[in-house]
């Protein structure tokens, strides 16, 4: 037996069957016509960002980071309840425009932007966060030929990272941003070449759930921005502190509370020093915002036994959900929650089941050795966590399966 993470708080059932925007899971499959289904809970969206909203400073904007979820009608209910969005492609730009989020609230960072994603994000008015010197060179000389001043931010390396993060994005030799050493003099070029400098994004890591470690590392990126800024002597208009606030996959990992980082942030930005006196600050989330909010459904197709261990087939699979399989971005492979959508809260039976997909390879297991209600063929298993990193984040062209189906559903 191996334990697997909390399933998220929001969940409920009614006669047994998993409710998801206040419906069954069951009737959600038959609504949509088949499964792998992923269902996305808006309630819940909603719910995340008004708890993150009451806890943080009000004049914290809070900016989507679109590549966690691109589902087209969520981006849209998102353009309404964030003020900002950040991508990281071109394609991305066309799918933050087409859900209504206004230009000058798009920020695009991401290393090896090619010269028709720096043009296209230009023309648009998008504001660019520059990850290297080569980059801005490329920016600068676009906007001269297509005759547009460009709204350029420097993405900075900081010199640390965030502490107990599942991901790291600076401190030490990094792909992204300008090494902090050499920032303010970037900063300085771009302005004299006449761009509309926006300012910071400084983007330590990711998936953190210690809000000891989130308030260290925003109390040293304020610092960090603040000294940049008097070597450049002119306020960043927009200080982007980036994000970090993680979610609980697995068993042991427990909700943050954004309550303490909220109040330490408040005081941190009073306290900033006076170059920063006008600054704008906004945060960028991902999965923080929508990753509880999501369900992946899949299909049982097959029950057997090998070696006295049991495993339950299902239609989906790491083509969908490769983070579930523990092949994104971790190194143990530990269980996600799960449940069986029609006996959720039913009475486990003592032998443990593993839950495999159906592709045709050992790492296609989304749980393993998990105790259970009992499962059958036909039963619905829902695999919790899925709202960020799921349908696009997943190798869904392998094997040749077809792609998931998705739904945003609310009460
Ligand atoms: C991916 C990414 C995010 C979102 O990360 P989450 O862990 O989903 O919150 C934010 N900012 C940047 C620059 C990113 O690359």
């Amino acid at each position: 037996m191996k334990p697997m993470g909390p399933i998220p708080r929001w969940f409920t059932a009614e006669g047994g069957m998993l409710l998801l925007g206040g419906c069954g899971a069951a009737s959600l499959v038959d609504e949509a016509g088949d499964t792998p289904l992923f269902v996305y809970d808006l309630d819940i969206v909603r719910a995340t960002i008004a708890g993150l909203r009451a806890a943080m400073p009000d004049v914290l904007h809070l900016h989507y980071a679109i590549k966690a979820n691109p589902y087209a009608p969520l981006l849209e209910a998102m353009a309404g309840l964030t003020d900002g969005f950040d991508i990281a492609s071109k394609g991305e730009l066309g799918a933050a425009l087409a859900a209504g989020m206004a230009p000058d609230a798009i920020s695009f960072a991401g290393p090896g932007k090619r010269d028709d994603e720096l043009r296209a994000a230009i023309q648009a008015g998008v504001t660019l966060n520059l990850e290297s010197d080569g980059e801005a060179d490329r920016a600068l000389a676009i906007a001269e030929a297509v005759g547009v001043r460009p709204r350029l931010a420097v993405r900075v390396n900081p010199d640390f990272d965030l502490k107990g993060s599942g991901m790291k994005m600076g401190g030490g030799a990094k792909p992204f941003g300008v090494d902090a050493d050499r920032a303010a003099a970037l900063a300085s070029r771009i302005i004299a070449a006449g761009a509309d400098w926006q300012g910071w994004h400084i983007f330590a890591g990711s998936q953190a759930l210690d809000a000891g470690a989130i308030i260290e590392t925003q109390r040293e990126t304020l610092a960090l921005a603040a000294r940049l800024s008097d070597a450049v002597g002119q306020c960043p208009p927009l200080v982007n502190i980036g994000g970090g606030l993680g979610v609980p996959y697995f068993p042991g990992d427990e909700p943050l509370d954004p309550r303490p980082i909220g109040l330490a942030l408040e005081e941190a930005i009073t306290m900033a020093p006076d170059i920063l006196e006008e600054s704008a600050f906004a945060m960028e989330l991902g999965r923080y915002l929508v990753a509880e909010a999501g369900v992946y459904l899949t299909r049982v197709v097959d029950v057997k036994e090998s070696h006295g261990e049991r495993f339950a087939v299902v239609d989906g699979g790491l083509h969908h959900q490769l983070a579930a399989s523990g092949n994104f971005g971790t190194v143990v492979r530990r269980n996600y929650p799960v449940a069986v959508t029609n006996r959720f809260g039913a009475e486990t039976v003592p032998e443990p089941v593993t839950i495999v997909g159906c592709l045709c390879t050992p790492l296609d297991r989304l749980a393993d050795k998990v105790m259970l209600p009992e499962v059958a063929p036909g039963d619905l298993i829902a695999v919790f966590m899925a709202g960020a990193y799921g349908a696009t984040a997943s190798p869904s062209a392998f094997l040749g399966h077809a792609p998931a189906l998705e739904m945003l559903v609310e009460a």
